[in-house]
């Protein structure tokens, strides 16, 4: 299979060139086609498959404005939401999303704990439609309101297995209160504890399982 059949745009595709890909990994040709479709996904599968390409590629595409929708540019609503468990994975996700997103108009923000968070919401209040975040320093900032998350229509979680296991359930909980029921929702995790099952009932409608 090539990435060409999987029906993503041509500025999407040509940054997947820039990388030198030339094919799908297993778990991006099975997560791909459901994500774009609006599916909702559980997948299962480790660091090195390929995942964080498999669902921020179909979630640019998904985010792509529309020409007949014009948003003022001080007006950036969070879109998509990806809540990973580490700063060091926050900034990973968040480097491929402006590598896969390089030839798109969509911003793209990260945050996490440990480091001063004024410069984090000076880039908040300018607008950004994607934002990375640890779950402990996105609700400081829902706390200081410098972000609206009620305009989301995709929620991601990865690893979600450590991040249940780093005890963040409880901020997870609160969270999903404030993202609006009507999105799409997908969950990554390398293993499916009974824990992990119940949040998945929580999250995610008629998933499309995935396992690689
Ligand atoms: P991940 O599992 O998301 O951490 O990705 C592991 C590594 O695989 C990253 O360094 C990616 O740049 C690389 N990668 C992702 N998708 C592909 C692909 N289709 N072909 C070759 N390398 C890829």
């Amino acid at each position: 299979m090539s990435f060409d059949q999987l029906n993503l745009s041509p500025e999407i595709l040509r940054a997947i060139a820039d990388q030198g890909y030339t094919e799908p990994t297993p778990i991006q040709a099975q997560a791909i086609p459901p994500i774009l479709e609006g599916k909702d996904i559980m997948g299962g599968a480790q660091t090195g498959t390929g995942k964080t390409a498999g669902f921020t590629l179909p979630m640019l595409h998904r985010l792509q404005p529309h020409a007949n929708i014009s948003v003022s540019p001080a007006k950036h609503p969070i879109r998509a939401l990806i809540l990973v468990p580490t700063r060091e994975l926050a900034a990973q996700v968040y480097e491929s999303v402006k590598t896969y997103g390089k030839y798109l108009p969509l911003k793209c923000a990260v945050v996490y704990g440990g480091v001063n968070i004024d410069p984090q919401v000076k880039e908040l209040r300018a607008g950004v439609e994607i934002l990375v975040a640890t779950p402990g320093r996105l609700l400081d900032h829902i706390e200081q309101k410098t972000m609206n998350l009620s305009r989301i229509e995709i929620l991601i979680l990865d690893e979600a297995d450590r991040m249940l296991d780093m005890g963040f359930m409880p901020d997870i909980k609160r969270i999903l209160a404030l993202i609006p029921p009507q999105r799409q929702s997908l969950m990554f995790s390398a293993t499916f504890s009974d824990e992990i099952k119940k949040l998945a009932d929580k999250l995610l409608k008629q998933p499309v399982l995935i396992e690689v």
